[in-house]
């Protein structure tokens, strides 16, 4: 029988307890060092003899964690931070000490049973038929990526002859959208957004129509944004989709962040027309309560995806029968059952919980936007609409802005780097975390 050694045993307690008192505590926000200064703090951590156990937890604990930002921290609302609920973290403990294998359906069937239940809500609130189905990858870019590769197939069907392909987005859309154009060789559209900055069917029809007519480019894919993670506005879904349909083309529905909003009842008339969607993302380690790293990708025919995505070898064609493996659905094999934190929380809590926890952010953005207006020196860009809300301090050059950010992390306070909108500087709050008050949000105006 496999045991711990007295070594091991006094390990997994230390790894045990700072497990559950990180779990436990308000984390401190930390901050970056340089490389250099950790360096000469710690040399090199690889060695011929290794340093043992209790020695590179302490290189972990006493200087490298100290060197994250707690991306949890109530008052850490920088890009889309992160707030993963205490079952989630403690059950990622599980997943993590189970060498869980979540390729495929023959290795990993209990868990990816349970993943896909998760997968199953998410298609149950964004009203796609009980046929969709999905699977965790890594994160947005990459569910966003893989959605796209299929798109794309697709089109290769009916337009055989095209020369160069386009993904057709807003100006507003996430960077991965262009990154994934990068990787699969195709051209972007960019189209301007309305004046309430969402992307609408008649401006997207009009680009595309004018693409097609006039060069022998083609759009294979339409890509929404349910909540830009700017402003956290929310494209108008339903004329993309009916766009996108009359055209053949493929709808897919960025909602890295904001779709979490779906189990929201008060934002939820926001996203109709994601029903429509041929594929979405929506990341759990952003507004959903899990630990990093997921993003469910679920498309509205799978078998799509499968096509696309199954990797054929010798050794691997044991693995395609009818099962569902997760593995055909993306672009990797190996897999950490990734989505599994994810599912056990919300199996846990139930998903009323998960409808009270996200409307917590919408609540933080609308209280803040009513404190900043008020504020004698600060001026709201935009009403929020989700649970970001964004807003200029008076008279601030961009280095001014800076300064201020950086002094807000140097003492601890909070950390909130500067953004752009409409090339001028802006601060924004993400808020994802419930545990966030509006004490907190008030400790920074007081700054302003
Ligand atoms: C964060 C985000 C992404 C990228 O997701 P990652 O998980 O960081 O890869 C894509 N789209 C939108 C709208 C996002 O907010």
């Amino acid at each position: 029988m496999h045991e711990f050694t007295a070594e091991v045993e006094e390990l997994a307690k230390a790894v045990m307890e700072y497990s559950l008192a990180r779990l436990k505590s308000d984390p401190p926000l930390d901050g970056p060092r340089t490389e250099a200064d950790l360096y000469s703090e710690l040399g090199n951590t690889i060695t011929a003899q290794g340093l043992g156990g209790k020695e590179t937890l302490k290189v972990f604990t006493d200087t490298l964690a100290l060197a994250c930002i707690s991306t949890d921290h109530p008052r850490n609302l920088a890009f889309i931070p992160s707030a993963p609920s205490e079952y989630s973290n403690l059950f990622d403990l599980v997943v993590g000490a189970s060498s869980l294998y979540g390729g495929s359906w023959q290795e990993g069937a209990g868990a990816v049973f349970a993943e896909n239940q998760a997968i199953k809500w998410l298609i149950d609130i964004a009203g796609l038929p009980k046929s969709a189905g999905g699977v965790f990858v890594q994160g947005g870019t990459m569910g966003n990526l893989s959605a796209l590769v299929v798109a794309r197939d697709q089109a290769r069907k009916t337009h055989p002859d095209t020369q160069r392909w386009v993904v057709a987005c807003s100006a507003e859309s996430h960077s991965s959208i262009t990154s994934a154009a990068h990787v699969m060789d195709v051209d972007v559209l960019k189209i301007e957004t309305n004046d309430e900055l969402r992307l609408d069917g008649a401006h997207v029809a009009k680009a595309i129509d004018e693409l097609h007519a006039t060069t022998n480019k083609r759009v294979f894919a339409i890509v929404g944004t349910a909540g830009s993670t700017n402003l956290g506005i929310v494209d108008d879904l339903a004329t993309l989709a009916k766009t996108a349909k009359e055209r053949n083309i493929w709808f897919h529905v960025d909602g890295a962040y904001g779709l979490a909003g779906l189990c929201a009842p008060s934002v939820r008339h926001l996203y109709n027309g994601v029903e429509d969607a041929d594929s979405f993302i929506v990341d759990p380690h952003k507004w959903l309560f899990a630990p990093y790293d997921a993003c469910a990708l679920v498309y509205r025919n799978p078998a799509l995806a499968k096509e696309t995505h199954t990797q054929h070898a010798s050794y691997l064609e044991t693995l395609h029968d009818d099962s569902w493996s997760p593995s055909d659905y993306a672009i990797h094999l190996t897999r950490r059952v990734r989505g599994l934190p994810f599912w056990f929380s919300l199996a846990a809590h139930g998903t009323d919980a998960y409808s009270e926890a996200v409307e917590e952010g919408i609540r933080l953005a609308k209280e803040s936007a009513k404190r900043i207006v008020a504020h004698p020196n600060l001026e709201l860009v935009r009403e929020p609409e989700l649970s970001i809300v964004a807003f200029t301090r008076k008279g601030w050059t961009p280095a001014q802005y800076q300064q201020w950010s950086d002094a807000l992390l140097e003492k601890q306070i909070g950390f909130i780097p500067p953004s752009k909108h409409a090339g001028e500087s802006i601060l924004r709050f993400a808020f994802v975390n419930p545990w966030t008050s509006m004490d907190d949000v008030q400790m920074i105006l007081d700054t302003l």
